[in-house]
């Protein structure tokens, strides 16, 4: 016990009561009558830059609110909850604050839970709800407008019944398109999927990914170039995983590549890490939107017609992966033209047994 402690809790009960308070996550201090504090949690400790113990309460977290709710618990015995914003160390944290009176005006007990994450997380589920409702009722308005114009006639003149079914049908595959990717992103981001990592070449995964893109790479008159080392490469990887993130690498590569360029998959061992690479020609990605483009539901190509962008989900699910499967995917900044993607996976430490 520190020495800390020690002064803290001179009796056997002070010193159980202490080690409860400071088991806790949540930040706790208590105030005596005069406003004053008097005991804190090493949780509190962690968030405040000085000890606070003898310090005015409301110089400890200057929030109007909670100073309101402290006094009204002192003098009234009141209890009381307070949601608060306060800035700790130059970050911005929230706070939700439960507020008790003691036993005969003795003073008040503050309890503080950080609800920063967690507002954080609810904020990006949110916007992911938003963005994905309006991703899918573009399909949809335009579904159920065409029907609707065949519906009320169009139907008797055959040229343009033809147009209003195939964009039915253009409109139909990319709805369907996106309810596949969003089920993958499910799966890639749930902790209960499980990528069971087996002992895996990777030249075998880069060939079977680009293998499987060879006919979209032929319809474009573009070439998969390989370069593979001649010995294996053998990670403890998902290659399930690892190949789902390739194909969409490669597959954007020939998507915005223009027609007859090359795409380059690469692979080599550098210190503790095994390098994928994909390499293309195409317009590359400005600097600026690097990370944006890992965005869920994130496009450049604005101008493209809706039914034939792409989700935008694919290389954040690409990251989720990779990420799952212990490596890294990040994009890399270059002066020359065309999107270089690199995949890093920690190559298996001949020590591990050791532990
Ligand atoms: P999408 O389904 O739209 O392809 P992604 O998440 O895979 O979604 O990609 C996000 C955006 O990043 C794409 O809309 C595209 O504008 C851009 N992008 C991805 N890969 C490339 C690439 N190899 N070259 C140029 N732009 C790319």
């Amino acid at each position: 016990m520190s020495d800390k402690k020690k002064k803290r809790g001179s009796t056997a009960e002070e010193a159980r009561l202490l080690t409860i308070l400071d088991s806790m996550v949540e930040a706790v201090y208590v105030t005596d009558a005069k406003g004053r504090v008097t005991l804190t949690n090493s949780a509190l400790d962690d968030l405040m830059p000085k000890d606070v113990v003898g310090r005015r309460a409301k110089n400890v977290i200057k929030n109007d609110e909670l100073k309101r709710a402290i006094r009204r618990a002192r003098k009234k015995g009141v209890a009381g909850q307070v949601e608060l914003e306060a800035t700790i160390d130059g970050k911005d944290h929230a706070f939700h604050a439960q507020i008790s009176p003691l036993p005969d005006g003795e003073g008040v007990v503050t309890v503080l839970h950080d609800v920063t994450q967690l507002r954080a997380t609810d904020r990006i589920r949110r916007d992911f709800v938003a963005n994905a409702s309006h991703e899918l009722r573009t399909p949809l308005t335009a579904i159920r407008g065409f029907a609707e114009t065949l519906r009320d006639g169009a139907l008797n003149d055959r040229p343009t019944a033809e147009r209003f079914l195939q964009a039915i049908l253009r409109h139909a595959l990319r709805l369907q398109r996106l309810a596949e990717d969003l089920t993958t992103l499910a799966q890639a981001e749930s902790l209960k999927q499980n990528f069971e990592p087996v002992q895996t070449d990777l030249r075998a995964v880069c060939r079977d990914s680009a293998g499987s893109l060879e006919g979209a790479a032929h319809a474009k008159g573009m070439t998969l170039r390989f370069q593979l080392p001649e010995e294996k490469v053998v990670v403890d990887v998902s290659p399930r995983a690892l190949d789902h993130a390739l194909t969409n690498l490669i597959g954007n590569a020939i998507k915005y590549s223009p027609e007859k360029t090359t795409v380059t998959i690469r692979l080599r061992e550098d210190r503790d890490n095994a390098v994928l690479e994909v390499e293309d020609q195409g317009p590359g990605i400005p600097a600026h939107l690097r990370q944006r483009i890992f965005e869920r539901f994130y496009r450049i190509d604005g101008g493209r017609s809706p039914e034939q962008a792409g989700t935008g989900l694919g290389l954040s699910i690409a990251r989720n992966m990779i990420d799952r499967v212990g490596g890294e995917l990040s994009l890399v900044p270059r002066a020359e033209p065309g999107a270089l993607f690199r995949i890093t996976l920690p190559l298996d430490d001949d020590d591990e047994d050791e532990f």
